[in-house]
């Protein structure tokens, strides 16, 4: 089959589909630190179509106020949106002979390694016995935001949000990994400086502060734990769990 798809086609496509900015990344540089955090076959792809749709800003502001259901309802709309984005991404990319996997807008990945698990649950099944429900970790499948940042659509901030120029961290991301060799865009330096809003609206203390480094393990800027927790504490009083302070507060694209 003749590879047959520009890098300028499939940015024009990915716009059409709805993205309001998207770019390609190199994630070669990245590999070790994809392979060591969300495993080898991520780290095969060379490229991303990374993209992002812009959440109503006002909507993510009010939460500096206190907690919304509207803010609840357009994140996942947005994240039904960017789930066909990326799957009408990756459809085009393969029709043009290319290997292209996309990403769900939030998943999480099983404590064990699911390799082989269809043969272990069949097996288990035949001999009468049930295997344990796998518990998840609290770390995405692969990291948005990483892509997005190769592809110069802003920079991650000491939220761990990435930031973009225009409305800085209220956008949901999407990223199409694939073997295309498409030229990639250049990231963007990172402006947080001395800032420190996400941080000190942070009700949970959650954020350490600390600059990204792909060196770095998460847990050197953010203790997971303690916002996800504070998720749990706010949805048993408001009977939904969100709080996205870190993004109202942020001073780019207020
Ligand atoms: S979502 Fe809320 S609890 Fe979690 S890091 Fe952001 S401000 Fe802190
Ligand atoms: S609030 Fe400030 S420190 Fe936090 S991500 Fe935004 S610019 Fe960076």
């Amino acid at each position: 089959m003749e590879k047959n798809v520009t890098k300028e086609e499939i940015l024009e496509f990915t716009r059409a589909k709805g993205a309001d900015v998207c770019g390609i990344a190199d994630l070669t540089a990245a590999a070790d630190f994809v392979r060591a955090t969300y495993g080898g076959s991520f780290a095969e792809y060379p490229r991303a179509v990374s993209f992002a749709l812009f959440f109503p800003k006002e909507v993510v502001n009010e939460q500096l106020k206190g907690p919304t259901r509207n803010y609840e309802t357009i994140y996942l709309m947005l994240n039904r949106e960017i789930e066909r984005i990326s799957t009408a991404v990756a459809i085009k990319l393969q029709r043009a002979g290319f290997r292209a996997y996309p990403l769900d807008a939030t998943d999480y990945r099983p404590t064990a390694h699911p390799e082989k698990l269809h043969y272990a649950v069949a097996a288990a099944d035949e001999a009468g016995e049930k295997l344990p429900k796998l518990g998840f970790e609290i770390i995405d499948v692969f990291s948005h935001r990483l892509a997005a940042a190769h592809a110069g659509l802003g920079w991650i901030g000491k939220s761990c949000c990435l930031v973009n120029p225009e409305v800085g961290p209220r956008l949901r991301l999407g990223t199409v990994l694939t073997d295309a060799p498409f030229e990639p865009d250049a990231p963007i330096e990172n402006r947080c400086g001395s800032c420190r809003s996400c941080i000190d609206a942070c009700p949970a203390h959650a954020l350490h502060g600390r600059a990204f480094d792909e060196k770095d393990p998460l847990s050197a800027r953010i203790d997971v734990q303690k916002c996800y927790d504070f998720f749990d504490k706010v949805e048993a009083v408001y009977g939904i769990g969100i709080c996205g302070l870190c993004l109202g507060s942020c001073p780019f694209g207020k």
